[in-house]
């Protein structure tokens, strides 16, 4: 079996310079996320808040720490002070919170909108007339500590790529009618060279990074 060093500056060897790798974490134990940072991996990512917390607090300070699951409003409070970059927003209600939780910690906190783009029922998002809505609506005015950045989205869990492909393809258009939000959040281990080719510019890699998880989450 490979090391996460040799997956790690595998993958990066591959990738245009435009194009930000994140490490999908989660599951996965402090010192594996080590063997990243030492091999020069600072931008991780979380799905789930205590593990977020945790991994904060015992993990080198310069990492950037990135939430890619679902959030709860009630949970926000938790990793406001010190979180990154907040992929999953897919409400305006999630946004406000994040915000009130921006103005207690006296940060902006940089977020992106999930867009639903798949064929599945079990996916998180917002459509993209919802995305647009909140995007030129007068309320979004308001929240001085919350910064959208572009947006986030997961294709369908299919192999084929044509449909893979097709999905992204409609976020990367739709994206382009906002131009100063260009940060592309798309593409995991199964589907990042496809995301690429079709316009995403942050990756989000776990398993072929780190090895399978052994639990399913
Ligand atoms: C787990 C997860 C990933 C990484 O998935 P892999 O298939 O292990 O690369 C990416 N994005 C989100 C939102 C995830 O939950």
């Amino acid at each position: 079996m490979s090391s996460v060093k040799e997956n790690l500056l595998q993958i990066k060897s591959t990738l245009p310079p435009h194009v930000t790798l994140i490490a999908v974490s989660k599951t996965k134990p402090n010192e594996l996320l080590l063997e990243a940072y030492n091999a020069g991996q600072r931008d991780f990512g979380e799905n789930y808040v205590q593990e977020l917390v945790d991994k904060h607090e015992q993990l080198p300070k310069d990492i950037n720490w990135h939430f890619i699951g679902h959030l709860q409003s009630n949970k926000v409070k938790y990793i406001a002070p010190f979180v990154y970059l907040i992929h999953g927003v897919d409400s305006f209600k999630l946004l406000k919170e994040i915000d009130k939780e921006g103005k207690k910690n006296d940060r902006v906190i940089n977020c992106l909108l999930q867009i639903y783009i798949a064929k599945e029922e079990t996916k998180f998002g917002l459509d993209f007339d919802e995305a647009k809505a909140i995007l030129l609506g007068e309320d979004i005015k308001s929240l001085k500590h919350v910064c959208i950045k572009g947006f986030m989205a997961m294709a369908s869990n299919t192999d084929n790529n044509e449909q893979i492909k097709k999905e992204f393809q409609s976020l990367n258009q739709f994206s382009k009618q906002f131009p100063e939000l260009n940060c592309l959040s798309y593409g995991m281990s199964s589907d990042y060279k496809i995301a690429m080719e079709e316009g995403s510019n942050m990756i989000r890699i776990g398993s072929s990074i780190f090895g399978e998880r052994n639990y399913n989450k």
